[in-house]
């Protein structure tokens, strides 16, 4: 099975000062995990977090980056200058900025060339509504959002592009999809990268769960064939409850 990859999605919670105390908690707690790593913080914290996780296995992502490389952009941040910072990773289309924020399919995917381009690591999210899973459309809407996020997207770069699976309906709901939902969707999202890049890239590519994943849930999702790590948010708030997802993992 692939190498889990475990990233905490901090939202828009935690001062640097918090980041910290957070921070502090939590690398002594994965320091052995047989997972890769990662949180996932707001800008004004990566400066701080980068600092804390040099010299641990703890790696380090930005929540959005914009596509522009530089330029009139006000109050935007590009993928240069994450890189500079030190930022590995990169939460691109996560559900809440479809929602609140304007984000479409055509955005994730300047967003995901950009970061790409610049040599960082995007985690693109996908998923369906409840109306949409009620509808019966969740595979065919879920392909879509693959296929036109890696619009472009050379058989190189794939390979450092995760997908996660984020159902909306269990997003902060504490209502998690069944481990069998997670694998149905997690393999079909495998499919359609193998249809895009053959079956060596699609296998070799991490495909994460993420919605009200805690510790106990963690494991029976990620025991799934399909289901290679997790995107955890409220969970990830609590260095406790982080690493027994982490564990989980190993
Ligand atoms: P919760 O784990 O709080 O449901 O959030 C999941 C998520 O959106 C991670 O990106």
């Amino acid at each position: 099975k692939r190498k889990a990859v475990i990233a905490g999605n901090w939202k828009m919670n935690n001062t640097p000062t918090e980041a910290g105390l957070l921070l502090e908690a939590l690398i002594p707690g994965v320091h052995d995990a047989d997972c890769e790593v990662v949180v996932c913080v707001p800008f004004t914290d990566l400066c701080n977090v980068v600092a804390k996780c040099a010299g641990t296995n703890v790696h380090v992502g930005a929540q959005n980056v914009h596509f522009e490389k530089s330029g009139a952009f006000t109050g935007e941040v590009s993928a240069d200058m994450l890189l500079d910072l030190g930022v590995e990773y990169v939460v691109i289309g996560h559900s809440e900025r479809r929602q609140y924020f304007g984000e479409t399919d055509e955005t994730v995917n300047k967003r995901t060339l950009a970061a790409l381009n610049a040599g960082l690591k995007p985690i693109v999210c996908v998923g369906e509504s409840l109306t949409q899973r009620e509808q019966g459309v969740t595979e065919e809407l879920v392909r879509m959002q693959v296929k036109i996020a890696l619009k472009d997207v050379t058989e190189e770069q794939v390979k450092n592009v995760i997908i996660a699976y984020e159902p909306i309906w269990a997003i902060g709901t504490g209502r998690t999809a069944t481990s069998d939902q997670a694998q149905e969707v997690c393999a079909a999202i495998r499919k359609v990268v193998g249809e895009l890049y053959g079956n060596d890239i699609a296998e070799g590519m991490t495909i994460q769960y993420g919605g009200s994943m805690n510790p106990a849930n963690a494991a029976e999702l990620l025991a799934k064939p399909d289901v290679d790590g997790g995107l955890i948010g409220g969970a990830s708030l609590h260095a406790g409850k982080f690493c027994e997802i982490v564990d989980a993992a190993t």
